[in-house]
This record gives C-alpha cells, sequence and structure tokens, in this order.
C-alpha cells in the first residue's frame, strides 16, 4: 500500500490507461488503479449475478427477510463479508456478526471473570443455562404437532446434546440454529393449517345454517357461532363456539326427529285421501250410470210391474250410495281431525323447541349466556382463577325503570331494549368477558383477569357506551341507564356468593339514586 490519496490515484490510473493506450473499461480501470494503489488486484464484484442469487432465495419467515435485507445491502456495499456472512445465516450456520442473540448467548456462556463479586462459577452457568434453553424447547415442542419424524429426532438430538455434562457449546449452538431454522418452517405450517382449519370450521356452520328449519333462535345462533369463531381465537372463544354448536346440534336432531313423525303423518293422509277420492269418483259413477239405465227402463216402462223393480233398484243404489258418501265424509272428518291435530302437534313441538333452547346455554331473546350457561362458565373461569391465582371480577346489573319502559312503550320494545342493552354491552367488553341474562332485565358480566377497581371503570365505561348508542323505538330515542354492583371474587369464597355480593351492591346503587356503579 502506498500512501497517495484517492484522487492521486485515480488522477494517475487515467494517466496510465492513456499512456498505455488501453480501452477505458471499468475492468481495465480496476487493473491500473490496484497497481497505481499498490493493492492485489481484485476481480470485480458480481453484483448483477449475486442479485439474481438473492432474489432466488426465500422471504417467507421474519429471519429470512432480515436476513435477506442484509444481503442485499452488502451486495450494494460491495460487502463480500455482508454478502457470506447473509449466506451462512441462511444455511443455519449464523455467524456471530449477524446473529447478536447468539452472540450475547455465548457471551454468557463463556466463563465469567474471577472476580470477588461473582458468586457463582462458569460451568454452573452453563449447564443452568443450557438446561432452561432445553425446557423451553420441550415446552415449544407439543405445540408443533408430531407430524415431521426427522424434526421430532434433530429436536431430541438437541436435548441430548445440550444436557450432556460439559457439552460442546459450539456444537450447540450450530444445532440449535438449525433447530431455530426448522421450527420457522414448522411454526409457518402451523398458522396455514390453523387459517384453514378455521375455514373450514365457517363452511360447516355455513352449511348447518343452510340445512336449518326455518327457526329464528337457530339462525341467531348461526350467526353468533359465525362472530365466535372469527379471529383472533382464545381457548375461551373457541370454549364458546363448542358450548353454542352442542345446542344448536342438540336443537336440530330434536327438531328433525319430530318434524319427520309430522311428515310422516301427513304422507299417511295423503295417501288414504287420494284413495277415499277414487273410491267415491268410482261409485259416482257406478250410481250415475244405474240411474240412466233406470231412467231409461222407466220411460219404456208399460205398466207398474214393470216399474217396480226398476224403483227397487233405484232405491238400492241410492242407499248405497248414501251409505258410500256417509263413510266417506265420517272419514274425512275423521282425517281433518287428524290433520288438525298434527298441526296442533307441530305448534306444540315450537314451543317445545323454545323449552328446549330455554335449556340450552344461551338466552333466546338476547343471545346472551342463560343461568345455565352462566353457571358453566363461572366454574370455568374459578378453575383459571385457581390455576393462575388471578382476579376475578363480577357484575350485576339491573336497568332502572323498565317496567316504566314496558308500560309507556309495550313489550316488545322492552324486548328490543333488552337486545339492544346486550348488543353494546358485548361490543364494550373484552373478548375474555362474559355477558349472561341473570333475569329478566338482569346482566351478569363476568371479567376476569380484573381488580375491582377496574372492574368499575368497565362498567362505567358501558355506561357512557349506552349514552352514546341510543336505544331506538320506532324514531324515538331512549337512553337505557342501569345500576350495577361490582365484586371481587375473594379468597375461598364461591362465585354464588361473590355474584351475592355484586347484587347487593346493585341494590345500595338503586336506593342511591340508580344509574351508578357501586364496588360490593
Ligand atoms: P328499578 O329501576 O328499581 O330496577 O325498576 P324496574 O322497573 O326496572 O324494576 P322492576 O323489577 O320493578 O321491573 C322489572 C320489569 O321488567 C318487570 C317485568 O315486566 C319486566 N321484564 C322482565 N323480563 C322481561 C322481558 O323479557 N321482556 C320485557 N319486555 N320486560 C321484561
Ligand atoms: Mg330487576
Ligand atoms: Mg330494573
Amino acid at each position: 500500500m502506498n500512501d497517495k490519496k484517492p484522487f492521486e490515484i485515480a488522477r494517475e490510473t487515467l494517466k496510465q490507461l492513456t499512456a498505455r493506450k488501453l480501452a477505458p473499461t471499468p475492468a481495465n480501470y480496476q487493473v491500473i488503479y490496484s497497481e497505481v494503489a499498490g493493492v492485489p488486484t481484485e476481480p470485480p464484484f458480481p453484483v448483477e449475478r449475486l442479485r439474481v442469487i438473492a432474489q432466488a432465495l426465500p422471504t417467507k419467515t421474519p429471519g429470512q427477510q432480515k436476513q435477506r435485507g442484509l444481503l442485499d445491502s452488502a451486495i450494494t456495499q460491495l460487502n463480500w463479508d455482508g454478502v457470506k456472512n447473509a449466506l451462512m445465516a441462511y444455511g443455519g450456520f449464523s455467524p456471530p456478526a449477524a446473529a447478536p442473540v447468539a452472540a450475547s448467548a455465548l457471551a454468557l456462556l463463556a466463563p465469567l471473570p474471577d472476580t470477588a463479586s461473582t458468586a457463582v462459577t462458569a460451568p454452573a452457568l452453563t449447564a443452568d443455562f443450557l438446561e432452561q434453553i432445553a425446557r423451553l424447547i420441550e415446552y415449544a415442542l407439543p405445540a408443533l404437532g408430531t407430524d415431521d419424524a426427522r424434526f421430532s429426532e434433530q429436536s431430541q438430538a438437541l436435548l441430548q446434546a445440550m444436557r450432556q455434562p460439559g457439552a460442546d457449546v459450539l456444537a450447540v449452538k450450530l444445532m440449535l440454529s438449525n433447530f431455530g431454522n426448522r421450527l420457522s418452517f414448522a411454526a409457518e405450517d402451523q398458522a396455514e393449517i390453523k387459517v384453514t382449519l378455521l375455514r373450514l370450521l365457517h363452511l360447516i356452520i355455513e352449511n348447518i345454517g343452510e340445512l336449518s328449519l326455518d327457526d329464528r333462535w337457530l339462525t341467531g345462533q348461526i350467526d353468533a357461532l359465525m362472530t365466535a369463531s372469527a379471529p383472533p381465537l382464545s381457548l375461551r372463544r373457541l370454549d364458546d363456539v363448542e358450548r353454542r354448536l352442542k345446542d344448536v346440534i342438540f336443537k336440530q336432531t330434536e327438531a328433525k326427529g319430530r318434524a319427520l313423525e309430522a311428515q310422516e303423518d301427513m304422507r299417511q293422509m295423503l295417501a288414504t285421501f287420494i284413495e277415499r277420492l277414487s273410491q267415491m269418483t268410482e261409485s259416482t259413477g257406478t250410481y250415475q250410470g244405474k240411474m240412466e239405465e233406470n231412467a231409461r227402463l222407466i220411460e219404456q216402462a208399460k205398466t207398474m210391474a214393470d216399474i217396480t223393480p226398476v224403483l227397487k233398484d233405484v232405491v238400492g243404489a241410492t242407499r248405497s250410495m248414501a251409505h258410500d258418501s256417509l263413510m266417506a265424509r265420517d272419514e274425512l272428518r275423521g282425517m281433518r281431525e287428524k290433520a288438525q291435530a298434527t298441526e296442533a302437534e307441530l305448534v306444540k313441538l315450537h314451543q317445545e323447541l323454545d323449552r328446549v333452547s330455554a335449556l340450552a346455554r344461551h338466552d333466546s331473546l338476547t343471545g346472551a349466556l342463560n343461568r345455565k350457561g352462566l353457571d358453566e362458565a363461572l366454574e370455568r373461569e374459578l378453575s383459571n382463577v385457581r390455576r393462575k391465582d388471578t382476579p376475578l371480577c363480577m357484575a350485576m346489573l339491573d336497568i332502572d325503570n323498565f317496567k316504566k319502559l314496558n308500560d309507556t312503550l309495550g313489550h316488545v320494545a322492552g324486548d328490543a331494549a333488552l337486545t339492544h342493552l346486550a348488543t353494546v354491552a358485548r361490543e364494550a367488553m373484552r373478548p375474555q368477558d362474559t355477558l349472561a341474562r341473570y333475569g329478566g332485565e338482569e346482566f351478569v358480566i363476568l371479567l376476569p383477569d380484573t381488580s375491582l377497581d377496574n372492574g368499575i371503570e368497565a362498567m362505567t365505561r358501558l355506561q357512557r357506551e349506552l349514552t352514546k348508542h341510543f336505544f331506538l323505538a320506532g324514531t324515538e330515542k331512549v337512553l337505557i341507564t342501569f345500576s350495577a354492583g361490582v365484586a371481587q371474587l375473594a379468597t375461598d369464597e364461591s362465585g354464588l356468593d361473590a355474584i351475592k355480593r355484586a347484587d347487593q351492591a346493585m341494590y345500595l346503587a338503586k336506593r342511591a339514586g340508580k344509574n351508578r356503579v357501586l364496588g360490593a
């Protein structure tokens, strides 16, 4: 290397190119430049070819996208080291410079300086650290399924290597890097599987909707199912989907059995009716033929003695016709009664279906959980509290002056007001919260992972939402208000006792002037 400045080297290079009568191509320029600068001649940097290679590399995972970005900028900067590091990272051989996480992990694994303040010795830290990562891997594995045998083998080998006394850190690092790559592919697969399963679930729900009898409750449930099964999914929402599907299937099976019975009855009656009708036409035809014949005989008769047998015949045929008609009338009457009974049966069936839906877990008017649904949801939340030791709040709310609303606007508007409240509440709540209709115009809301203060705040927010979203009774805007009590589940307290405390606080809120939220 000489100490010429870059512009001097460039000027000298151009001079030499002219002096030696060389064509001013980039290649010639580079050769002379290196010669003048006193550095070894490097072959030109193949930017275009490298770009073609870069473009052929996958960019599916965030890791791949990052490496691709590093590779692109290394090519732009004509930086061979950068290119090398990025390509190694693609192949799973993380170079220290391109993988800061791996680098810091190594730093942790390196022996600690032997100072007085260092209580833990390096080998203990290494084994402990490796054990932590091994456990992390073990926890992650079940979520990735067991379909890929090679991946399972690779994971087991990695775990074994990590738990070996005096583990070969460099070998483990390489294995970890490969594992990371496969993990990103497996995670991608899992995400795709989830999306596909969701699509299938939607198809099934849609199909159930198509097959359903004309039933308002069922249609409502199908809509709710569609909404509940839309991403983002959580275990709670899946649980809700499962319960709703169970209700739908139960109710549909009932409905189908009863409807088939009614259909069979109708079919049999129709067959009898047609048979009877054809018999009647036949006997009427015979009667008419006989009458015509008798009329002709009477015309031709000369004496009473000629007429007597004809008259006997007429009387006989008429009697038989009357008998047939009477039979037909009785039979038709019987059939009509049976048809009426079948119709009554169908009405009963509808009523029974409504009863069944009451036995199910959702309230048919508002779509909120009913008491049975609330009991189940409460049980689930209580077991969560026991497992995770997180706070759980329950709110009891009761609409203010609802009787007056019913009296002035009518019961139908009252029903619509209840549905309105449930809709606004569902929109204002978090997905993990549970809304249940506790009684006529009383609702319970379960608020998991919520302290008392936050529970009171959530109910106050719902009050505000109701002032923003008026209930429309025809064209009249009606403001619905409620009073609420909120209780946080105490240690060793039962869910019902906590609801009771929330109810008492709600009662106090009524006494204090309504339209307010009180903590228990
Ligand atoms: P307060 O502010 O003290 O709560 O008074 P309120 O009028 O809301 O309470 P009250 O308990 O006196 O009346 C509740 C009314 O709610 C009585 C009942 O007719 C009505 N109700 C209960 N269930 C339904 C329902 O499903 N639909 C309709 N429209 N009304 C209902
Ligand atoms: Mg009430
Ligand atoms: Mg009330």
